[in-house]
């Protein structure tokens, strides 16, 4: 007789955002001429490049003519973005990686929840709190997480690992053993990111303890402090410990495209649960080979173009149109007398609550300002008392949302 897993039924109420939809359908329902500016999603709102596009519009016609039309390509990414991206994303800033360490997905959300297809049995895992809720809902349907636990604020196998105000948004190492850590930087929610000192300390916990780093680069494109690494890669000893997942979602606007990739280096050797060294780059290609058939060819033509000079300059300049509105947002709410953090090398601006609440000030921005944010609650228990504003909404909209909050009564 089949059984349904029963991890599902240990998730937590809805998924985040189908919760803030839910509200705004019964806000909408009741008011239904509010102008709602929405900074709660983070989707991007800038359409694909010109470079991308017609890139994209050529490799339509190549698949459309007899002689250059394409059927399966390979599972890990055709060689031409591979080394695209090899050449693009890490030789450019002295970092070594090789084509055949990157695994081309059609999106980082599929690899992060993926990529537990490796762990062995009682893996135990740990996040920064507040987290991008995939790594630990993912780890709840896999049946790693145990039940939750409302005392203390999370899953009892998972640890977490806060990131307040008080400590600077900055991780501590894991007080106890854990075998795999989730690190998101620049951060989704706060914003905020770490130094390459910072990030040493990770690496040289997870070399030291045979530990595995996920270390999700998602919006390393938003960077423009020089001190801030885009890789974790760039710090020494990561390639014995760390896979990083990357995006062309909030990099080049693929939100809808879908093209991702992961790098999984050569270099990744632990012991399995039968006490076998195994690599985990032959093991993520085994897995990709075996599940994935490839992301299609003119997506990946599109993602080629992001390397080009042109596609490359095109790409920043919209990158840089949400940062300016990033500044725009974080300004604002510095006036409006906020606490204010991230924001500078992310399109997050994680703002501290007066009063603590955040889905009640989600509620209160809603109601009286008709602007839709996501409460810091829904990132965790750390989250609470925060709430995240996106950047990408249009720069009229930025503007006009930033105008209500200071015209605002609070
Ligand atoms: N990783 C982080 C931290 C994200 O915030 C997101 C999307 O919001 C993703 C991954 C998803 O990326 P993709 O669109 O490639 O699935």
């Amino acid at each position: 007789m089949f059984r349904a897993t029963g991890n599902y039924g240990l998730l937590q109420g809805n998924y985040l955002f189908s919760e803030i939809a839910k509200r705004i359908e019964a806000y909408v329902a009741k008011n239904p001429d509010a102008d709602i500016i929405r900074m709660g999603i983070g989707d991007v709102t800038r359409p694909l490049v010109p470079a991308v596009v017609s890139a994209m519009h050529k490799a339509v016609d190549e698949m459309g003519a007899k002689e250059t039309f394409r059927g399966y390509g390979p599972e890990q990414g055709y060689a031409f973005l591979r080394e695209a991206i090899a050449a693009g994303d890490y030789h450019a800033r002295g970092v070594e990686v090789a084509a055949d360490e990157i695994f081309v997905s059609d999106g980082a959300k599929c690899d992060v929840g993926s990529i537990q297809e490796l762990f062995g049995e009682n893996t135990v895992v740990a996040v920064t709190d507040p987290v991008y809720p995939v790594y630990v809902d993912t780890n709840v349907m896999a049946g790693r997480a145990g039940k939750y636990d409302a005392k203390k604020g999370g899953y009892e196998k998972i640890v977490y690992l806060p990131c307040t105000q008080e400590n600077g948004f900055v991780p501590e190492l894991p007080a106890t053993p854990v075998d795999v850590i989730y690190l998101c930087y620049p951060n989704n929610p706060t914003g905020t990111t770490l130094t390459k000192a910072q990030l040493k300390v990770f690496v040289d916990y997870a070399n030291k303890n045979g530990a595995l780093l996920l270390y999700d680069s998602a919006y390393e494109v938003f960077i423009s402090d020089p001190d801030v690494p885009h890789s974790i890669f760039e710090v020494e000893g990561a390639k014995t410990c760390a896979i990083e997942f990357r995006s062309f979602s909030k990099t080049a606007g693929f939100t809808g495209t879908r093209c991702a990739y992961a790098v999984v280096p050569k270099t990744l050797e632990y012991k399995d649960d039968t006490g076998s060294t195994v690599s985990l780059n032959a093991m993520w290609n085994r897995r990709h080979c075996t599940r994935f058939n490839g992301v299609p060819y003119i997506t990946q033509m599109g993602a080629l173009a992001t390397y080009s000079a042109e596609g490359r300059a095109q790409v920043l300049e919209s990158a840089n149109y949400y940062m300016e509105n990033a500044r725009i947002i974080k300004a604002g709410l510095e006036q409006a007398g906020y606490a204010v953090f991230g924001g500078e090398n992310a399109p997050y601006i994680w703002l501290k609550v007066p009063g603590g609440d955040s889905w009640a000030f989600f509620d209160e921005l809603l109601k009286t300002k008709q602007i839709v944010g996501t409460p810091g609650a829904g990132f965790g228990n750390a989250g609470e008392g925060y709430f995240r504003m996106t950047a990408f909404a249009s720069r009229e909209n930025t503007k006009r949302a930033v105008e209500r909050i200071l015209t605002s009564t609070r």
